[in-house]
């Protein structure tokens, strides 16, 4: 066989994957075990964003964020703390050292798995060429899973702000922060700032944050989030940000008030990382934004050259991106012919306290469906009955009256992320009301809740 008139026996790979985030490593990983030659290559680190500046390390500082209520809550079940002071070079250092631990665990992944490594950036410079720090491979097949990175506006003073990359790294904690957007990162950011003790401002251009969410958990989650001394202000945006004689920064808003801050962080998106990939010496399509067009086999408009991940933009999540890498190499090296099945992507947020949910929001669920049944339900937690807390859970059920299928199941309480995977599979099965109904509860849970809602408030 050959490809443009070389043997394929003659590439020095069969599949050349650049960037070893999520979706790179897994694919590369797979690939190597089932005997395909691979060569990879990373300019930065290994596991890409989601290890080192990602889901890991937001999570470990989600966990860091949360001891601040549990002392306050620790007080009404008999506990005396003493008086409580945090140390961010602590958690930020104990933090990185996990992440270079981690770090050094792919590489001997990869390494085991036969994947020839090679640290550097990648340059296409033909649909089957690539090159890394001045040296040139050939490969039959080039997979693209170079990520996304952080978006942000310019503006007069952006040059002051940070974002996702530099957070994780600061120097010193600020005792006031800004948090620009109102997706994920900045809903979860703001959670990590307030937790941590700084003064925390949330500012959303537009009227609600967590924009595609179910509406009443949008509205939910913002009353909650607030209760946690984070000032959102929301139809806002800064205009103007100036460095003061102190060090921190002076920011203008739009609204014609102003907020000093010792960090202001942009969340406000993220962009296909394609920069400087020489995607001008093969014929790919991109979208406005940058990303790579595939088709339903992850396949470029250059029928060597692959894309997974991030940077076709299609849902920006680490497990997303793994089945994309999965089901590419399946279909590549082991004459399967699978799609990803992107209904039914359970995700969380984890801001305090976390969102998760699966399936329709009822905004959603009324667009598609005539007869929707809405079963709802807000209560104190246990825990909170003694805690002092005022902390509320909020659950969702939206049913298809027509079926009984259950359509979208939506918490904000504590360990929503936990709950709501579960019940994804459910809902991955089909699952109707009926069968919520014949499930027999865990008691006492907040999760019980979900099979004993019983009559739909709409
Ligand atoms: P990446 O993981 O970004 O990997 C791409 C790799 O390619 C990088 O290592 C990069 O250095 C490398 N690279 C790029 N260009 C080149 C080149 N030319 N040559 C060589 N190497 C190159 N998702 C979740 O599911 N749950 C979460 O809780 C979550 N939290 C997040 C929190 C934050 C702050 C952020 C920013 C993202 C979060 N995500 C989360 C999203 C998740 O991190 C991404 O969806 C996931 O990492 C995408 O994987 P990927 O393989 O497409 O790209
Ligand atoms: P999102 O796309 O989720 O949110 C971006 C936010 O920034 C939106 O609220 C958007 O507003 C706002 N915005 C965009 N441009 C501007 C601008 N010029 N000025 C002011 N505001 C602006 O991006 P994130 O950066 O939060 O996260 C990127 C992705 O990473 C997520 O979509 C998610 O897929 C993934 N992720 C997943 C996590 C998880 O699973 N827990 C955690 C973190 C990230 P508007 O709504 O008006 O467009």
């Amino acid at each position: 066989m050959s490809v443009k008139g070389i043997p394929v026996a003659e590439f020095d790979f069969d599949l050349f994957v650049i960037g070893a985030g999520s979706g790179g490593v897994r694919a590369g990983r797979m690939a190597a075990a089932m005997g395909v030659r691979v060569g990879m290559a990373e300019d930065r680190y290994l596991g890409g964003t989601c290890v080192n500046v990602g889901c890991v390390p937001k999570k470990l500082f989600v966990y860091g964020s949360h001891f601040s209520e549990e002392f306050e809550n620790a007080a009404g079940f008999g506990w005396t703390v003493g008086k409580s002071t945090f140390d961010w070079p602590t958690l930020r250092d104990n933090k990185t050292k996990e992440i270079e631990r981690l770090n050094g665990i792919y590489r001997n992944m990869l390494v085991n798995s036969g994947v020839n490594l090679l640290d550097g950036r990648a340059r296409i410079t033909g649909p089957n060429t690539v090159e890394v720090s001045g040296q040139q491979y050939s490969a039959e097949r080039i997979l693209i899973a170079t990520g996304g990175w952080p978006y942000v506006p310019e503006f007069p003073g952006s040059e002051h702000v940070i974002s996702s990359n530099e957070v994780f790294y600061l120097d010193q904690f600020p005792k006031r922060a800004l948090v620009v957007g109102g997706g994920y990162i900045a809903v979860e950011f703001a959670g990590i700032f307030a937790g941590l003790g700084a003064e925390t401002s949330l500012i959303y251009r537009g009227d609600l944050f967590l924009r595609g969410f179910d509406q009443e958990v949008r509205e939910f989650t913002a009353e909650e989030v607030a209760k946690k001394n984070i000032s959102l202000r929301f139809n806002n945006n800064i205009e103007k940000i100036d460095k003061l004689a102190d060090g921190s920064f002076l920011a203008y808003l739009t609204d014609g008030s102003t907020l000093e801050a010792d960090t202001i962080m942009y969340a406000t998106g993220r962009v296909p990382n394609v920069m400087d990939l020489g995607l001008e010496n093969i014929s790919v399509e991109q979208k406005a934004s940058g990303a790579i067009v595939v088709n339903d086999q992850f396949q470029t408009a250059e029928p060597s050259v692959y894309a997974i991940g991030d940077v076709i933009d299609r849902v920006q999540l680490t497990p997303v991106a793994l089945a994309e890498g999965m089901a590419l190499v399946r279909n590549l090296y082991a004459g399967k012919n699978q799609q990803v099945d992107y209904d039914l992507i359970a995700t969380a947020v984890f801001c305090q306290p976390n969102i998760g949910t699966v399936g329709l929001s009822e905004e959603k669920s009324r667009e598609l469906y005539e007869n929707v049944d809405v079963y709802k339900s807000t209560f104190r937690a246990m825990k909170h009955t003694i805690s002092g807390s005022d902390e509320k859970t909020f659950m969702k059920m939206l049913v298809d009256r027509d079926s009984d299928k259950v359509l979208g199941v939506h918490m904000v309480g504590p360990d929503a992320g936990e709950i709501i995977q579960g019940i994804a599979v459910a809902l991955k099965a089909g699952a109707t009301k009926a069968v919520f109904d014949s499930t027999i509860g865990i008691h006492p849970t907040a999760a019980e809740e979900f099979v004993t809602m019983r009559e739909p408030a709409s």
